[in-house]
């Protein structure tokens, strides 16, 4: 429902008003379109208040932020359309006790949601997955600062290692009945824009971040005014920004999948990408949306997508899949927690290993988001197992005996979402009996048929 004026209340209480918070001009994000805020109205009535203000209090803003530009009654929430202009949209509340009519409002289905298992299919049948592995790698791995040079000459490209992370992981998850596909399935970008193409907007970008006049170009990783320059900025709106809006439209309008698994791999400064330091460090966390910031809340567009994903209750299903998929990976890789040092990421859930961020992937991709960071691949065990490659069993790394590090990721990630289909569809103790007699025969590369127990998280 659109609202063209302020209602009178809300100017006479002040209520929405932007002057004292610091709200920069209805900004939209760099490549990024302003919203069509009638995309909510299928939504009208779905939601109760106390669920619209316990996920803003819990997921999406825990700090209050979204006060600013959300104001919620007994029976609607009233939002700013764009956060400097008195236009707004009222998202009509469901009354608590009323049920809502079946409406099909999203294109995933959550793991209640599946059609139930006859006798012989395996735990994941019916269920779509999409693997996104993160980044781009090849000849773009430099350029997005994700690749360094070890001392014999090799190279570590982030983009690579989550690809071949991807194309181990996918049949095992088809083994087990998932239908996947992978987001990208080579190092090459999926979006037509290039750095030379985006020179213009970075440096419109650039000018209303206040550089009047920034440098063209930089010289290497190391020039410190490379942040400022066109040239930088417009590689990152091309590797980053413009790809994955880029992976989200293959997500949202193509694959629609029930999932989507975000493969990374993290690091801690390297420092010269020629000579890295390599430092003991090594850890993992998982990642789901939320945590937006009031800088973040006055984009409109990220206003919007942050309710969108509230409205459509992604975050319920992204964070019980991140509670059993976390367990999981840190009993396969062993890794300690990470601890977040700054505010843009916060606990979520009551599992140390997993946190709630606004990135743009994990908001623009229309479905539950699991954004997976294990190994820092600057740690220097972790190095040399990286470059080892995939095989099975164990080889020899620093004198001790260890299994691929693709296959501690991957097996992880079997392990979490068998634990967590099985324990949510056919909940009956003998659709479980069933499903436990015939995983030895379904389960895939790896092994993981021994690991398909039924315990609680
Ligand atoms: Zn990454």
């Amino acid at each position: 429902m659109r609202i063209p004026f302020l209602p009178k209340t809300l100017v006479a209480t002040g209520l929405l008003t932007l002057g004292c918070i610091g709200l920069q001009a209805g900004e939209i994000t760099p490549l990024g379109k302003k919203p069509r805020w009638q995309k909510l109205d299928p939504f009208q009535g779905q939601v109760t208040r106390g669920e619209f203000e316990s996920a803003l209090r819990e997921v999406y803003s825990a700090d209050s932020s979204w006060k600013s530009t959300i104001k919620v009654d007994a029976a609607s929430a009233t939002i700013r359309e764009m956060a400097d202009k008195e236009v707004t949209y009222e998202l009509e509340f469901l009354r608590e006790g009323e049920q809502t009519a079946e409406r099909n409002l999203k294109f995933w289905r959550a793991a209640t949601e599946l059609p139930e298992l006859q006798p012989g299919q395996p735990v994941l049948s019916g269920l779509k997955i999409a693997i996104d592995p993160g980044h781009i790698g090849g000849e773009w791995a430099k350029m997005e600062e994700r690749c360094f040079q070890l001392d014999d000459g090799s190279e570590i490209k982030e983009g690579d290692l989550t690809l071949l992370t991807a194309q181990i992981l996918k049949p095992m998850l088809e083994a087990l009945g998932a239908r996947v596909n992978l987001v990208r399935d080579s190092a090459a970008p999926l979006t037509t824009q290039r750095p030379r193409l985006l020179q213009s907007r970075a440096k419109l970008f650039l000018v209303n971040k206040g550089f009047a006049n920034p440098p063209p170009t930089y010289s290497s990783s190391a020039d410190k005014s490379r942040f400022i320059s066109i040239q930088w900025q417009a590689e990152k709106l091309f590797y980053r920004t413009a790809e994955i809006r880029s992976r989200a439209e293959k997500i949202n309008l193509f694959i629609k999948p029930d999932i989507v698994l975000c493969l990374h791999f993290n690091a801690e400064a390297w420092g010269d990408s020629d000579q890295p330091k390599l430092v003991e460090a090594n850890h993992l966390h998982l990642l789901v949306n939320g945590n937006y910031s009031l800088g973040e809340l006055a984009h409109d567009d990220i206003r919007f997508e942050m309710l969108h994903r509230l409205v459509s209750g992604t975050h319920k299903e992204e964070l019980a899949l991140a509670m059993a998929l976390a367990p999981a990976m840190a009993k396969s890789t062993g890794l300690p927690p990470y601890v977040y040092p700054g505010d843009n990421a916060r606990p979520a859930g009551t599992n140390p290993y997993v946190f709630s961020r606004n990135l743009l992937a994990n908001r623009l991709y229309r479905c539950p988001v699991i954004y997976f960071e294990p190994f820092v691949m600057n740690n220097k065990i972790v190095a040399k197992r990286l470059m080892k490659g995939y095989f099975t069993g164990r080889t020899l790394v620093e004198d001790r005996l260890e299994k691929s590090i693709y296959r501690e990721y991957a097996e992880g990630i079997i392990k979490g979402l068998v634990e967590y289909y099985l324990k949510t569809r056919n909940q009956t103790e003998t659709g479980v009996g069933r499903l436990q007699n015939d995983r030895g025969s379904k389960a895939g590369r790896g092994g993981q048929s021994s690991n398909l127990s039924r315990s609680p998280q």
